[in-house]
């Protein structure tokens, strides 16, 4: 019987083109509420650019992207994040020159239940302690896990019903890439929603419950994790990324 239930994104034939460079080739995926997926595949295979045309950075050139009911394909970032869709972008994207707190603070902007942002602060407190004891250091000055934890922590107070992670491991210490893969395995625990893209094949099948392997802007294999850890096709996505 195939699957009638409405995925909380459903992305559709998705094309994205920057001038001559087609970076997404016809994209289709689903993330249904409670899952964990990943996008794997080599450098240049359209992953960060999938995130940013979900969340408004870049616009489609055709396609579809639907999200709770809504189709957001081409809207405005602010709407999409309203939506409930919180982006942790590649590169962290922090405001170095304000405090963790202030950082912490505009992650929430949009929110105007206190009581809840205040339980959220704690919550993220819990998952990463290192940001409560450097409340009030600016964001710039820290490390590069703690600035990626800080990262995660801003996107989650936007009490986001989908989170998308672009490469959390990135420019972050091993041992610390430990600690913010637990945090996250914690938050899948709790049921939050994510679409994740990692260069550690590893680490990814470890926390998703499903994953897409992408290859020069297409999607060319996806399964369970399980499946696909076993499967030798995802390792020579990763060859010839160049072709
Ligand atoms: P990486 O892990 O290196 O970020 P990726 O799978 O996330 O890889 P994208 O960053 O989505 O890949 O890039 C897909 C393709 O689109 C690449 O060929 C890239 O050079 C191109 N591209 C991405 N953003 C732009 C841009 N703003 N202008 C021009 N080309 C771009």
């Amino acid at each position: 019987m195939p699957d009638i239930t409405p995925a909380l994104l459903d992305i559709r034939d998705l094309e994205v083109s920057f001038g001559a460079v087609r970076a997404l080739k016809g994209v289709s995926l689903r993330v249904d509420e409670g899952e964990v997926v990943a996008l794997v595949g080599a450098n240049g295979a359209g992953k960060s650019t999938t995130l940013r045309t979900i969340s408004g950075l870049s616009r489609p050139r055709a396609g579809r992207i639907h999200f709770a009911g809504n189709t957001i394909g081409g809207q405005a970032p602010a709407r999409i994040v309203r939506l409930g869709i919180s982006h942790s972008p590649e590169g962290r994207r922090l405001f170095g020159g304000l405090t963790v707190a202030d950082n912490l603070r505009l992650g929430a902007c949009t929110r105007k239940d206190h009581e809840g942002v205040a339980r959220d602060s704690e919550r993220m407190f819990a998952l990463f302690p290192i940001l409560k004891e450097r409340l009030g250091q600016l964001a710039g000055t820290l490390s590069g896990g703690e600035q990626q934890q800080l990262a995660l922590a801003r996107a989650m107070m936007a009490a986001p019903r989908l989170l998308l992670l672009d490469e959390p491991s990135l420019g972050v210490a091993p041992l610390l890439v430990r600690h913010i893969f637990d945090a996250l395995g914690e938050l899948k625990k709790q049921g939050m929603t994510m679409l994740l893209v990692e260069q550690n094949i590893a680490l990814a099948l470890e926390l998703a419950d499903r994953a897409y392997v992408m290859r020069t802007g297409k999607v060319v294999l996806s399964g369970s994790s399980a499946e696909l850890t076993r499967d030798d096709r995802v390792a020579q996505a990763y060859l010839g990324a160049g072709e």
